[in-house]
């Protein structure tokens, strides 16, 4: 059970949403972290009263400490910082809330440091999941997952000892805003129409992720690692309402599903308690009122991402990181209107085939792969 939280990226969706937990359920708040956000940092010093904030802006920060000048919360600036606010000893949970492969070594040292994690920065479990449980198990730190499918696949894992007995995950997919269409029909759309999820509310770089289906690539790879699974034992199944939140099918055929409504301050709250269930004050799911629930399969042809996710999830080494990083980069152009839609998925399968694979890579193996592939996806697109 939680009494004192870190949030790197509290401005955030999740972030965010994890601070409205905290105050529901009265936690402490030892560190707050973002990236530049000056003024919804300053609204959430004055709540929280963390010991420390860190913008790794500099000039943000600066802004931020002449704002803040008459709290006793000290600011800090630089990734560094973020090193500091993910092994604050006050803290006995981090939730890492940042967007990207940044949140890897601050993870690390959160692991290091035998904090419990509760994990929403997924891209740290692709490019390194094999290094971060290990360090987990080696440190003896809890990884609870954050990320909705996880956090359900969490639960209806809970009183399995046995791995053996699982069959496997069934991770359930929105399928996004574009479902239906055929990869030319997809090519067309904008911006604008790709940040316009059905079900979620969630930051640009994910909504991205989820039209293209990267999102469920991305994290049938978390699976794998988080539960050590390999790949023909974790599907994905489209679930247009996002109310099933995943499946264990285990050997004797039974099917467990989590079910709820889409909040994510449910798998929040959750990582914060478990292995209690804490008093959530919103609407529960009501069977009688919900949509019917229907499941498909996903169409890897309108959607390649999914499939390019899943072939370095085979391959295994730095391809994830790779694959992650090349995504990222190829996300940003998206944003930035510099590429299309299709674009990005053609980005990331060209990178992944100019960029070598490290088998067994340390850490210094995955950063550089992931820095390689950011500029080979930035050559692509001279
Ligand atoms: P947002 O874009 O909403 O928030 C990202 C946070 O990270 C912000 O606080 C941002 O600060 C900070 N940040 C961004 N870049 C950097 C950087 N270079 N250095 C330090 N801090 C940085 O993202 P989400 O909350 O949507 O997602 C966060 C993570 O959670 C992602 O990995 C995502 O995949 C995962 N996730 C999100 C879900 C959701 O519902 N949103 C669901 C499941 C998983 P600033 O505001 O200053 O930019
Ligand atoms: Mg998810």
């Amino acid at each position: 059970m939680t009494n004192t939280i870190s949030i790197l990226g509290s401005t955030g969706s999740i972030g965010r949403q994890t601070l409205d937990v905290a105050e529901q359920m009265d936690l402490r708040v030892a560190a707050i972290t973002a990236n530049s956000s000056v003024e919804r940092m300053e609204r959430q010093v004055r709540q929280f009263h963390p010991r420390l904030a860190v913008l790794t802006d500099v000039c943000a920060a600066k802004d931020l400490s002449v704002r803040i000048a008459d709290t006793d919360t000290r600011v800090l600036s630089g990734f560094d910082a973020l090193l500091e606010a993910a092994t604050l000893p006050e803290a006995d949970t981090v939730v890492t809330a940042v967007v990207g492969m940044v949140g890897l070594k601050p993870t690390l040292a959160a692991i290091e440091a035998k904090k419990r994690i509760a994990l929403a920065n997924k891209e740290t479990l692709v490019c390194a999941g094999e290094l971060v449980m290990d360090a987990a198990d080696r440190c003896g730190a809890e990884i609870i997952p954050v990320d909705s499918e996880h956090s359900a696949i969490f639960q209806c894992v809970q009183g399995c000892a046995d791995r053996g007995e699982i069959k496997r995950l069934i991770l359930t997919c929105s399928g996004g805003p574009f479902y239906g269409m055929s990869h030319e029909e997809v090519g067309k759309m904008t911006k604008a129409d790709a940040l316009r999820h059905p079900n979620w509310t969630m930051g640009p770089k994910i909504t991205v992720d989820s039209a293209t289906l990267m999102n469920k690539g991305l994290e049938v790879i978390e699976a794998m690692r988080l539960y050590r699974l390999p790949l023909d034992q974790v599907d994905v199944v489209i679930h247009r309402q996002s109310i099933v939140h995943s499946l264990v099918e285990y050997k004797d055929g039974a099917v467990l599903a989590q079910l709820g409504t889409p909040d994510m301050r449910l798998p929040i709250r959750y990582a914060m308690t478990y292995p209690e269930r804490g008093v959530n004050p919103a609407e529960p799911l009501d069977l009688l009122s919900c949509p019917p629930l229907t499941f498909a399969a996903p169409d890897r042809t309108a959607f390649p991402s999914l499939q390019l996710a899943e072939e370095a999830a085979t391959q295994g080494g730095t391809a994830c990181a790779i694959l992650n990083g090349a995504n990222e980069e190829a996300v940003r152009l998206f944003l930035e209107d510099r590429v299309g839609f299709n674009d990005i998925a053609d980005l990331v399968a060209r990178t992944r085939a100019q960029v070598a694979v490290t088998a067994q890579p340390s850490l210094e193996d995955i950063l550089e792969a992931d820095q390689e592939a950011r500029q080979s996806v930035l050559r692509g697109t001279l």
